[in-house]
């Protein structure tokens, strides 16, 4: 699939997310990483699809991951979406390179809402997950940088057509 965002785009993005984070401390402590782990008994690692273009800062050759590659007509992507998919499974989550960290990481536990208005906001992760994130079902505050940064990464993000149409997919499914 053609990314429109460039590998230097994708790498401020990552700068920038390196810096906030949903919490002051480790939210992982509370939970034992459960959006790491994906299921409460840490017995399946999880799975991670790459935004087109992201695999421009990954190599099917990093040790920390096991990548494959499917066809998004195979799955609930847009049509616009044709061809592969980059999918990674972290070999041993929770740990991982923190700066290598894809974008579904690093906003969760948010995520991008484009609305009928085409105004794009950020809710709470609402897809139906194998575990609870505390962040969500206590609504904990989340920081006011994180926040930010988040919303102006989708803003940044929407500008590709592929992604705006994976948002807006989205977004209109939630709707119903
Ligand atoms: S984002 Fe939620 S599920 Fe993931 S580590 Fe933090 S509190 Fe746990
Ligand atoms: S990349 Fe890191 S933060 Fe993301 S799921 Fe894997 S271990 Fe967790």
């Amino acid at each position: 699939m053609r990314s429109t965002i460039r590998r230097r785009t994708y790498q401020a993005i990552y700068r920038l997310l390196d810096r906030v984070s949903p919490i002051d401390t480790d939210c992982g402590q509370l939970c034992g990483a459960a959006c790491c782990m994906g299921d409460p008994e840490g017995e399946e690692t999880v799975g991670i699809y790459l935004l087109p273009g992201e695999e421009k800062l990954h190599s099917k050759h990093d040790e920390w991951l096991d990548w494959s590659e499917d066809y998004a007509e195979d799955y609930e992507f847009p049509d616009s979406w044709t061809g592969k998919v980059c999918f990674i499974n972290c070999k041993t989550p929770p740990h991982c390179p923190r700066e290598k960290r894809p974008i579904q990481c690093r906003t969760f536990p948010l995520t991008p809402h484009i609305d009928e208005d085409g105004e794009l906001s950020l809710i709470y992760n609402d897809l139906d997950l194998p575990y609870a994130c505390p962040l969500i079902y206590e609504a904990v505050p989340l920081n006011d940088d994180f926040v930010r940064a988040t919303l102006t990464v989708w803003k940044h993000l929407i500008r590709d057509p592929l992604i705006y149409d994976l948002v807006k997919m989205d977004s209109e499914e939630r709707g119903e």
